[in-house]
């Protein structure tokens, strides 16, 4: 006999919702971090003057450079991405120096916002909307600077915002096409470890990176990497401060003024961890899978276009990032979009910057990833789109695994 329960119409039951399991955070960064770069952070801190973690921390330094492809100097620094900018710039400029942005999103304007901060002269050359930088229209302005006033190039590689990928070797040429001397200054923070990158073969002198991408580890560490030219700079520079300064990171028999001070331990296990899965992933195939997932978030976006409906930020399709999408919503509500995708279907899709809230999502596709997780953002989207009776052409689902399909063996 079943039994009566009197408190049953007392219970207050929690709204249905879909989203339970693990909820998938799919925005650019802070990426999704492996479980075994968390697992190796948790640790007891250890002996940070002789020992195993000294010998360690040794071996990541030796090894950052190859992650640039630079036989150039790596640093590695308590800080964000914000913070890296920074080591950049005091290390090789002077005050009043001009320095040249190119801006093709939000990225480098906010690099450039540090520089006048810290008494640089700021120029900023915009791109084309919705397009990528225009080397010529580096090299035109390049040939007006007969003086070269101007004494170094600020560019993202991926802009976060806009989603645009800049060539940064056909930049370096219209650098050269010019015959300026500037130093060329790339900021790779949203597509080191995504998409390819040569700084030694592209002629670039110095480079940002940052770790919470994907480097696949928490936000907190801040890379620059450094060639001769840039040392040469360095050493007349005028901006150089105690915490970021490249020499005191290099001199001095102490191991401890690598970081300027106490080693970041936890990130330095981390990072430990995700260089070694780099490694035994390799670097090409990892630019490989990115090419891939971002083809099927682009082909994904394609067949979902409608009148009024979702469609690529950015216009030419080789000037698309594989490791961030962004995605104008037109009639769409794009805060709406996001809502239903997090309340029903535990996905958090990125926000728009600055003024594009109201305009675009992000769907960011970097690091740590498989099917599952790629192919589920996009099914949840369109899930949502559908509960949303929001305009749509095809099946984006579709057209997503039919491009990981390609990269599938069988
Ligand atoms: C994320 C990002 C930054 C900023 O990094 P923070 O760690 O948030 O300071 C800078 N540039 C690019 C291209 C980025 O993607």
């Amino acid at each position: 006999m079943p039994q009566e329960h009197s408190t049953a119409n007392r219970i207050t039951l929690a709204p249905m919702t879909l989203a339970r399991g693990r909820h998938l955070v799919s925005i650019p960064g802070p990426s999704v971090i492996p479980d075994r770069v968390l697992s190796a952070m948790h640790r007891a801190m250890p002996n940070i003057y002789e020992g195993a973690l000294v010998e360690m921390s040794k071996g990541i330094l030796a090894e950052i450079p190859s992650l640039a492809r630079t036989e150039g100097h790596g640093f590695i620094a308590i800080t964000n991405g914000h913070g890296a900018w920074d080591m950049a710039l005091s290390n090789t400029l002077s005050k009043g120096e001009t320095v040249l942005v190119l801006e093709s999103g939000h990225f480098a304007p906010g690099w450039g916002n540090q520089a006048a901060m810290m008494g640089l002269n700021v120029e900023t050359l915009n791109a084309r909307p919705r397009r990528a930088v225009d080397p010529a229209a580096v090299e035109e302005r390049l040939r007006q600077d007969t003086e070269h006033m101007i004494k170094a190039i600020l560019v993202v590689q991926v802009d976060t915002a806009t989603s645009v990928w800049n060539d940064i070797a056909a930049i370096r040429k219209a650098i050269d096409a010019a015959g300026h001397p500037a130093l060329y200054m790339v900021d790779c923070i949203a597509s080191l470890a995504c998409m390819p990158y040569e700084m030694d073969e592209w002629g670039v002198d110095v480079t940002v990176g940052g770790s919470q991408k994907g480097l696949m580890v928490p936000p907190g560490l801040g890379f620059t990497w450094a060639n001769e030219n840039a040392m040469a700079a360095h050493e007349k520079a005028d901006l150089r401060t105690s915490y970021w300064d490249w020499t005191k990171r290099l001199s001095g028999d102490s191991h401890y003024w690598r970081y300027a001070g106490t080693p970041p331990i936890s990130h330095l296990y981390a990072l430990r961890e995700a260089l070694d899965m780099i490694a035994e992933e390799g670097m090409e195939n990892i630019w490989a899978r990115h090419a891939v997932f971002g083809g099927a978030v682009r082909a994904a976006i394609e067949a979902w276009r409608a009148p009024g409906g979702l469609e690529c930020a950015m216009l030419e399709p080789a000037e698309r990032s594989n490791s961030v999408t962004t995605v104008m919503t037109n009639d769409i509500n794009p805060k709406h979009l996001r809502a239903v995708c997090e309340d029903e279907g535990g996905l958090t899709l990125g926000i728009g910057l600055g003024e594009s809230e109201d305009k675009v999502f992000r769907i960011g596709h970097m690091g740590h990833l498989s099917p599952p997780m790629v192919l589920g953002t996009l099914a949840t989207i369109e899930a949502a789109l559908t509960a949303m009776g929001a305009p749509m052409g095809g099946s984006g689902i579709a057209a997503a695994s039919a491009r990981a399909a390609q990269a599938m063996k069988a």
